[in-house]
């Protein structure tokens, strides 16, 4: 019999998410893997390591939706309790699996370790159900149908069972649950994102206007995360994927006119990942002078593959010795009387110094209280001066700016790193400067 996965819920298992000790980051990637294949998530569910509440829970889901997603609990420890669960809802046996035996036993001799009775276990499933191969670990997964009775007769809902460990539950869903997914014929569901940086959620909101009203089947809608507000476009509806399309063509190009210029990125891209493109298209190079983000911009721009390519190294200057030693930093900007190590003189000057002492095209400079302590007068926790410097002009072309960012140490690092990003990529957009997020005049 089959059916159409019109309707879907994620039913996460284990102790340590409902007990707060680690973060459910499966039912996130579930939820948008499960969306772009056309198939609608209604709800997310999370139960602890009890075999009762889990088989519960995949009943009453049961009721209301046409497919569930299950992860975790399919271990080899007493805590894994997902095979006897949904046995338990089915209303079924647990018989041994001979191929899911075999492939747990070929799995274990290939790290060098033996069968034991725990292992076995791994191997049983409900008599009904069949087991999911696991590429990437030993425990398989497990796809069953529910029967339930509801006030509206007699409903069939799938079950799919995967592992916790987001790697093993990724590839599994990708090898072979993707596959026999039924998305609703005659619905399509399209997703783009578009990522800005500069402007506050409440103010990407006002300029998209009346987009953002959810009336048709052409939706819009913001996320902000470390200044990054991302904007969200979707169709869900009757048309063919192409016709489709051009709808959101037209959106897209709706919303471009909107926040066009806040614009740096869209779906996966980030805004390091988005500069250094920029840098490597005109093949120039950058550098950093970092005082109170300690590296951490440095590091942001490194993380991305082929930033060798670009990237040329960074300038740790913490104290007021380094800041004059090796960025050139003139002592009298540093003196009891002279402006100090947080103005803007000082920021203007690291990033001079790192264009000249690093030998790059760009130089990017961060001077600024992340605090607790340290706050001046005038000077509060939060204050953050960064400066651009590029080659090109002589004098060299540099550009200071002053933040607030909120007084909180973390906050301040990584926003002072976006920031700055952000100050980089305007200049090589050839956009003129545009004031960003909590910059000050
Ligand atoms: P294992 O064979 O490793 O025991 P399992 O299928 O039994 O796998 P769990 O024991 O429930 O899975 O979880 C194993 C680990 O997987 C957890 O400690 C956690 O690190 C990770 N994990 C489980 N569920 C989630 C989730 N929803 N989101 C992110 N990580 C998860
Ligand atoms: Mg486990």
């Amino acid at each position: 019999m089959t059916h159409e996965h019109a309707r879907a819920a994620i039913l996460s298992v284990g102790d340590e998410i409902v007990l707060g000790q680690s973060l459910n980051t499966n039912s996130r990637w579930l939820s948008d893997r499960l969306v772009r294949a056309g198939v609608s998530v209604r709800a997310h569910t999370t139960v602890p390591d009890d075999l009762q509440l889990q088989a519960e829970a995949l009943r009453s889901l049961a009721l209301e939706h046409d497919l569930v997603v299950c992860t975790g609990g399919l271990g080899p420890t007493a805590d894994d309790l997902t095979r006897g669960a949904l046995a338990r809802a089915m209303d079924d046996e647990l018989v041994e699996d001979t191929i899911a035996l075999a492939q747990v036993q070929t799995m274990l001799e290939a790290r060098g370790r033996a069968l034991t009775p725990h292992h076995r276990a791994q191997a049983m499933r409900p008599a009904r159900a069949h087991t999911i191969p696991n590429l990437l670990g030993t425990a398989p997964g497990l796809w069953g149908t529910l029967h339930v009775r509801s006030t509206a007769g007699e409903r069939v809902c799938d079950v799919a069972c995967l592992p916790g460990p987001p790697r093993e539950m990724m590839t599994m869903f990708e090898s072979h649950v993707l596959a026999r997914l039924r998305p609703p014929s005659g619905r399509t569901v399209r997703t783009r994102v578009l990522h800005t940086f500069g402007l506050a959620e409440s103010d990407v909101a006002i300029r998209l206007g009346e987009l953002m009203e959810r009336k048709s089947s052409l939706l819009v809608g913001t996320t902000a995360s470390g200044g990054v507000v991302s904007v969200r476009l979707r169709y869900e509806g009757p048309e063919p994927p192409a016709a489709a399309d051009v709808q959101l063509d037209e959106l897209e190009r709706r919303v471009r006119e909107g926040v066009g210029e806040y614009l740096f990125g869209r779906e996966s891209q980030t805004l390091e990942e988005c500069v250094l493109a920029l840098l490597r298209a005109r093949r120039e190079s950058v550098g950093c002078v970092e005082s109170c983000t300690g590296g951490a911009l440095c590091e942001v721009l490194t993380r991305v593959p082929g930033s060798s390519a670009s990237v040329l190294g960074a300038l740790v200057t913490y104290s007021n010795e380094l800041k004059n030693k090796l960025a050139g930093v003139d002592a009298s900007l540093l003196v009891e009387n002279g402006p100090g190590a947080v103005s803007a003189e000082c920021a203007s000057a690291m990033a001079l110094g790192g264009l000249e002492g690093l030998g790059v095209a760009h130089c990017l400079a961060i001077t600024g209280i992340a605090g607790p302590d340290g706050a001046r007068p005038g000077k509060p926790v939060g204050t953050v001066f960064i400066a651009r410097a590029s080659r090109g002009a002589t004098p060299p072309d540099v550009e200071v700016r002053r933040f607030q960012f909120t007084a909180e140490r973390e906050h301040v690092r990584d926003w002072s790193c976006r920031s700055a990003l952000a100050m980089l990529w305007q200049h090589l957009s050839g956009l003129p400067p545009m004031k960003l997020l909590r910059e000050q005049p």
